[in-house]
């Protein structure tokens, strides 16, 4: 019965919610990393929008305005990751926060000797445990086209509420059955060692070196990679490219080399 429910649901809200061409376009466009996507995955990735922005409110910080544009972009990037995946990987919260800048967090961190420590410092992006996800445009903007940035601000905190399913954020998110837990740990433990090597030595990586920063900010920025550059990770991380075709059930790398042969 519930089962029966939902699905009216959705269909209502796919048929009364549809983005308009221009605007689907317009927003692909904008995102050049979608071209290795077939039609039918578009078509697919745009019904998953629909029901996320029915499911999610999109709001301006302080007297910004968000355009349907804004909406659509962050919308598509944030329904990439779980193009294949369980739609309620993104349950159990509400809102993305768009402000016009970057904004000042309040970082509170106790040291080794107990003793709490108050900071704050400017964010592009923050994705909270059980709550928002905080975006700055201008950021989002420039890192919509990874070949200009090599990142991807939107993607990278999507990452991070997915890996939040289960608990806090710390590069382990919840694994379908069929993948085994410690094949997980063990290919992201040996990468993150090794990566963090690299930065600590003053490596020039062509990976974004804040992913050395911590379990969790390597699974995001790994997955920004996935996404935005799948090739660059194949080269650089065979095996947690491996593991996260598995996991995200996608393989981009391929069909991005399928474009290039084109
Ligand atoms: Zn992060």
């Amino acid at each position: 019965m519930f089962e029966a429910f939902r699905k009216w649901r959705r269909n209502r809200i796919l048929a009364n919610s549809a983005i308009p061409d221009e605007l689907w376009r317009g927003a692909l466009e904008a995102l050049p990393f979608l071209a290795i996507y077939t039609e039918p995955e578009l078509a697919r990735l745009r019904e998953r929008v629909v029901l996320f922005l029915s499911d999610k409110s999109i709001v301006p910080a302080s007297g910004f305005e968000v355009t349907p544009l804004m909406r659509a972009m962050i919308a598509i990037q944030a329904c990439v990751l779980v193009l294949n995946l369980d739609h309620r990987f993104y349950d159990g919260w509400e809102n993305v926060i768009v402000y016009p800048d970057e904004f000042i967090a309040n970082l509170e961190y106790e040291d080794d000797a107990g003793v709490v420590h108050r900071r704050e410092e400017p964010l592009a992006g923050e994705a909270m445990p059980g709550g928002p996800v905080v975006l700055s445009w201008p950021d989002v903007e420039a890192s919509a086209d990874w070949s200009a940035t090599g990142m991807n601000l939107v993607i990278h905190e999507f990452a991070h509420k997915i890996d939040m399913k289960n608990g806090e954020a710390n590069g382990f998110p919840p694994l379908p059955p069929e993948m085994p837990r410690r094949g997980w740990q063990r290919t992201m433990a040996e990468a993150y060692a090794e990566f963090h090597r690299r930065v600590e030595k003053g490596e020039d990586t062509a990976i974004d070196p804040y992913a050395a920063e911590s379990p969790a900010e390597f699974f995001a920025v790994l997955s920004e990679v996935f996404f935005a550059d799948p090739t660059l990770l194949r080269a650089e991380y065979p095996k947690v490219y491996e593991l996260f075709t598995q996991f995200y059930r996608q393989d981009p790398a391929s069909r991005a080399e399928l474009l290039l042969e084109q």
